[in-house]
């Protein structure tokens, strides 16, 4: 095996595709070894009181970077999304009874969950499209939908999952939508299959396609209160993009060391590939854009930390637009340098890649974070 690779990073990898939708019990034993010693759900903010660790979003933005060199250990720690993004709404908006069923068990590592937004039939990007039902009966709620990408939902372990949908289809755009806590074991809740990213399953969380029909939960499953679906989801996103950023930072930094190792073991015409220029340029290149998009970053988290999500606005766009790409621009590059050895399995690559070309969509793709921060700058700017 080559060396770019660590041992166990690739064992994990490797069985994960072959032990479809099963957990490694080398995790296992890890994610214990890291709650034992307190490096459990480090990315919940001091602000959340007894439930943080206690640290801030600036602080733990450097070991969310340093867990990004290795894509699958953020869950080792209680840190992979969308379990963050699901606890910290349930931090911040759940009912004490929501709290203690499902906050408490996925704080404590023993179930996972998902978040389920994004409709086949709709262009989801503009979530006041998102189409599923969600109306009251009685003392229940009933639901009909169909989601797709829903991450996570394959893991046996995910239990529930948190689902945006309309409760007023008649109401102002931005109040039409409520989020609800819907068990996976509900009667209606049909996982039609997984679907591949770029080939790969993403086992053991996977992205499920799922039905939702007729399916009725107790009315206290609801988020918050009815139309509060996009105050819920404004607040569930800034950190959690942050979280994001700072694991692409780390992947792309190690990508672009691994690139200076290899071009110093190869040599090509009568010369080390380290000692051409282009090489050197597309490292240097890299390491610039590596260091903006970090400072952009952790500035971001800064300002989260001191002045709140909604006065980060514009740099956690920022943010969303940078670093994705520039991670799939230093990883490419870095893929270019190791030749035929940078796509296939013995380097990190390939993963890291995909990755970062993912997040060019999810939560938001790229235009329309741009559409947006631009049109808040004009109306600042304007006269
Ligand atoms: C691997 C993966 C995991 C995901 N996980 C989840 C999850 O857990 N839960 C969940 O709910 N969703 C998830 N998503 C879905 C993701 O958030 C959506 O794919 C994304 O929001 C885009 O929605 P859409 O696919 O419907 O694309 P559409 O809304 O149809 O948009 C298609 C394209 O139109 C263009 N576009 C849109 N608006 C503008 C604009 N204003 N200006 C210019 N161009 C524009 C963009 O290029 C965009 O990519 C995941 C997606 C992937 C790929």
């Amino acid at each position: 095996m080559d060396q770019h690779v660590l041992p166990l990073e690739f064992e994990v990898r490797e069985w994960r595709a072959a032990h479809l939708w099963q957990d490694h019990p080398k995790v296992e034993e890890l994610k214990q070894a890291a709650q034992s010693q307190n490096l459990w759900n480090l990315f919940l903010p001091k602000g959340y009181g007894t439930l943080s660790p206690g640290l801030t979003n600036l602080e733990y933005a450097p070991l969310a970077e340093i867990m990004g060199r290795v894509l699958w250990s953020s869950e080792v720690f209680n840190c992979s999304a969308p379990d963050t993004g699901n606890m910290e709404v349930l931090a911040k908006y759940g009912s004490d009874r929501q709290k203690e069923r499902w906050l408490r068990p996925l704080m404590a590592g023993k179930i996972r969950s998902a978040f389920l937004m994004t409709e086949p039939e709709v262009a989801s990007s503009d979530a006041t499209n998102i189409r599923t039902s969600i109306q009251r009966d009685g003392n229940h709620y009933i639901i009909n939908g169909r989601k797709w990408w829903s991450s996570g939902a394959m893991n046996p372990r995910c239990d529930f999952f948190i689902v945006m949908g309309k409760t007023d289809p008649d109401a102002e755009r931005h109040v039409q939508q409520s989020m609800i806590i819907i068990p996976k074991d509900t009667p209606g809740v049909d996982i039609i299959r997984p679907l591949r990213v770029f080939g790969s399953l993403d086992s053991p969380e996977g992205h499920a396609e799922i039905s939702l029909q007729d399916v009725r939960v107790p009315a206290d499953n609801m988020i918050l209160g009815e139309s509060r679906g996009f105050e819920i989801a404004q607040g569930r996103l800034g950190p959690g993009r942050i979280h994001h950023c700072m694991r692409l930072i780390g992947a792309a930094q190690r990508a672009l060391e691994l690139m200076c190792q290899r071009v110093s073991t190869r040599e090509t015409f009568g010369k080390s590939l380290a000692d051409y220029s282009s090489i050197r340029q597309d490292i240097a290149k890299s390491q610039c854009q590596i260091h903006q998009a970090r400072l952009l970053t952790l500035e971001a988290a800064d300002t989260i930390d001191r002045l709140g999500v909604k006065a980060a606005r514009e740099l956690i766009a920022m943010i969303k637009i940078v670093c994705p790409q520039m991670c799939c621009d230093v990883v490419d590059r870095a893929i270019q340098a190791h030749g035929g050895l940078g796509v296939c399995q013995d380097t990190p690559l390939a993963e890291f890649w995909s990755y970062a070309r993912i997040i060019r969509l999810a939560d938001g793709p790229d235009e329309v974070h741009m559409y947006q921060l631009g049109r808040q700058l004009i109306k600042k700017h304007r006269f």
